[in-house]
C-alpha cells in the first residue's frame, strides 16, 4: 500500500479499465454518459428490467410527478425547454430519459434482462454472475441500483384475502380501470398524497387510511406556456438560469438548514405548512385529523397544490382509526368498522435499507457486503466501503436525501468517482477503496451530526436506521458539494 499523497489530476491514460455500471436508472445512465465523455471504451450497463428509466419506469401510478422543479431535476448538461410544469409528471421524465440515453448514444451500452447477482472481487478484478449464466469481469463497479426499489406491504392481518385487485403504488395495474370503483389508499407518503390528489374526482369513493398525518406544504405547479418553451430553446442560457434559481433556492431554503433542527428558517417552513393546513381545511373535525404532532420536515415534507382539496372532496373520505385487518370486502379498522372497497392500494413504502441488495457482493478479504452492512448500510462519503476496492456507490446509504434533485447528487458523486477512476488510468494505482479508520470516523462524525437534524426531532420516518438515527448525509449541501469536488485520498487505502 502506497502512502496517499497523491494527486488526482488526470494524467495521459496509460490504462484502459473496464468498467461495469449496475442498473440503468437516472444514476447509470448518467454514469454511461460521463464515461463516454471521457473516453472510457469498456464499458457495460446491466439493467434488470427491459427498459430504462429505474424509479420512473417502476412508478406509473395515478398523479406521479416529481416535486423538485423540472428543470433542477435534469442532468445539468442536458436540460429540456419542454418541460410542461413545474412539477412535470413521471411519464415525461421517462420520455426525458429515454430520449436522452439515445441522444448520447449511451443506449446501445445498456444490456437489457440482465440482473446481476454477484460481484466477487479477486487476483484485482472484479468477477460478475449475471443472473442469466452469463459472466464478466471488470476493474471498476459502479453501483446504480437506486434507493427505494423493493416495495414494503405491512402483513396486514388478512392481506391476501382481499376480494379485488391489490397492489402496491409501484406495482401499478394499468388494466385496473378505477372510473368506477371503491378505492382504498394505505398510507400518507408522498406517493399516496400524489394518488389521492389525482384519484378524488375522479372515483366514486375514495378512501385514505391514516395512520400518521403529514405536512402539507403548498406548491403551485403553473405549465410552461407555448411562450416560455419557445424562449427556452431559443435560449437555453435561460434554462440555466432557472435551473440555478431552484438549486440555489432548494439549498439555501431547504437542505442547508434540514441538518441544523433551530433553524429560524426551519421555524418559517413550518409555520408556512401549519398556515396552508389553516386556509385549506374548513371543516375542524377533518383540519384536526391532518394535523401532525411532529415538526414540518421531520418526514419527507409533502409538497402539493391540492391535497387538501382533494381529501375535502365529497367523495373522499380520510379514516385515521388503525388497520385491524383486512377482509374480502375492503379494510376493517380498531373501531369495528368495514371500510368497502373494490381496489386497494398499499402506499406504504418501501425496503429502504436494501440499496444493492439482494446482489451478493463480495470483497478483496472475501467479506459479503451484507455482512458488513448487517446493522445497517454506510458507505464512506457515501461512496465507498472499506475493502471493497473500486466499488462505488451512486445515490447509495448516507447520501443526501429529501426534497431535493437526486439528479444533482449523482452528478456530484459521479464527478467524486471520475476522479478516483482517472487516477487507476492514468497508473498512478490500481484501485481504491476507503480505509477503515477513514470509515469509521465519517460513520462516528455522521451520527454526531444527524442528532442535529430535523428528521431527529421525534417523528418516525424512512430516514432513520434500526436504532432511531437519521441515515442521511447529516451536513449542509454545500458541504456535500465540497466534499464531492475534492476526494480527501488521505481516506483511502491506494493500491
Ligand atoms: P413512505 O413515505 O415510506 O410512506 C409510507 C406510508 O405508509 C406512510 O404514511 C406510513 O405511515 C404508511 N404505512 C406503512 N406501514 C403501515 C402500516 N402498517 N399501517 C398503516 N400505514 C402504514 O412511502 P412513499 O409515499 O412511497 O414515498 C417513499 C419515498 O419515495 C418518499 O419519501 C420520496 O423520497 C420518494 N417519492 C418521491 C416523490 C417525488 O415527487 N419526488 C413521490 C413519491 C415518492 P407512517 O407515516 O405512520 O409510518
Amino acid at each position: 500500500m502506497a502512502p496517499a499523497s497523491k494527486s488526482p489530476a488526470p494524467n495521459a491514460p496509460s490504462r484502459n479499465p473496464r468498467v461495469v455500471v449496475i442498473g440503468a436508472g437516472m444514476s447509470g445512465i448518467l454514469s454511461a454518459i460521463k464515461l463516454q465523455q471521457a473516453g472510457f471504451d469498456q464499458f457495460v450497463v446491466y439493467e434488470k428490467a427491459n427498459r430504462l428509466g429505474g424509479t420512473w419506469r417502476e412508478n406509473t401510478y395515478a398523479g406521479i410527478a416529481c416535486d423538485v422543479p423540472s428543470h433542477f431535476y435534469s442532468y445539468s448538461f442536458a436540460l429540456n425547454p419542454e418541460w410542461t410544469q413545474r412539477f412535470s409528471p413521471g411519464q415525461e421524465i421517462q420520455s426525458y430519459f429515454e430520449e436522452i440515453a439515445q441522444r448520447f448514444g449511451v443506449d446501445a451500452r445498456i444490456e437489457y434482462g440482465k440482473q446481476v447477482k454477484s460481484c466477487v472481487f479477486r487476483e484485482d478484478r472484479w468477477r460478475i454472475e449475471i443472473d442469466d449464466g452469463s459472466k464478466d469481469e471488470a476493474d471498476f463497479i459502479i453501483a446504480a441500483t437506486g434507493v427505494l426499489h423493493h416495495p414494503s406491504i405491512p402483513d396486514f392481518p388478512g392481506r391476501d384475502s382481499f376480494a379485488g385487485p391489490a397492489f402496491h403504488s409501484a406495482r401499478w395495474d394499468p388494466n385496473v380501470s378505477l372510473a368506477d370503483k371503491r378505492v382504498g389508499i394505505i398510507g400518507t407518503g408522498s406517493s399516496a398524497i400524489q394518488m389521492v390528489s389525482a384519484l378524488a374526482d375522479k372515483v366514486p369513493a375514495l378512501t385514505l387510511f391514516q395512520r400518521t398525518p403529514q405536512w402539507v406544504a403548498p406548491a403551485e405547479n403553473p405549465p410552461y406556456t407555448e411562450e416560455e418553451k419557445a424562449h427556452f430553446r431559443a435560449n437555453p442560457e435561460a434554462m440555466e438560469t432557472i435551473r440555478e434559481e431552484f438549486a440555489r433556492t432548494m439549498t439555501d431554503a431547504f437542505a442547508n438548514v434540514l441538518v441544523d433542527a433551530d433553524s429560524p428558517m426551519l421555524k418559517l417552513i413550518h409555520d408556512n405548512c401549519v398556515a396552508n393546513l389553516e386556509n385549506s381545511v374548513t371543516d375542524p373535525e377533518l383540519r384536526e385529523k391532518l394535523r401532525p404532532d411532529y415538526r414540518a420536515a421531520c418526514k419527507r415534507l409533502i409538497m402539493s397544490p391540492n391535497f387538501y382539496e382533494a381529501i375535502q372532496h365529497p367523495n373522499a373520505q380520510l379514516v385515521t382509526e388503525g388497520i385491524e385487518g383486512i377482509e374480502p370486502g375492503g379494510v376493517q379498522t380498531i373501531d369495528g368498522r368495514l371500510h368497502e372497497l373494490d381496489v386497494l392500494i398499499f402506499a406504504t413504502g418501501f425496503q429502504v435499507d436494501s440499496f444493492v441488495r439482494p446482489m451478493e457482493v463480495r470483497g478483496r478479504t472475501g467479506t459479503l457486503l451484507d455482512a458488513v452492512w448487517k446493522d445497517g448500510p454506510s458507505a464512506y462519503m457515501a461512496i465507498s466501503v472499506p475493502d471493497f476496492p473500486n466499488f462505488f456507490l451512486l445515490n447509495g446509504p448516507n447520501s443526501p436525501v429529501g426534497n431535493f434533485s437526486l439528479i444533482d447528487v449523482a452528478e456530484r458523486q459521479f464527478d467524486y468517482v471520475m476522479q478516483l477512476l482517472e487516477m487507476v488510468r492514468s497508473g498512478q494505482c490500481t484501485g481504491l477503496s476507503a480505509s477503515g479508520q477513514a470509515m469509521d470516523e465519517f460513520d462516528r462524525l455522521r451520527k454526531k451530526a444527524a442528532r442535529n437534524t430535523i428528521w431527529n426531532s421525534g417523528c418516525k420516518s424512512w430516514y432513520l436506521d434500526g436504532d432511531g438515527l437519521p441515515t442521511a448525509w447529516p451536513w449542509t449541501y454545500d458541504k456535500f458539494r465540497e466534499e464531492m469536488s475534492n476526494p480527501r485520498l488521505e481516506d483511502y487505502e491506494i493500491h
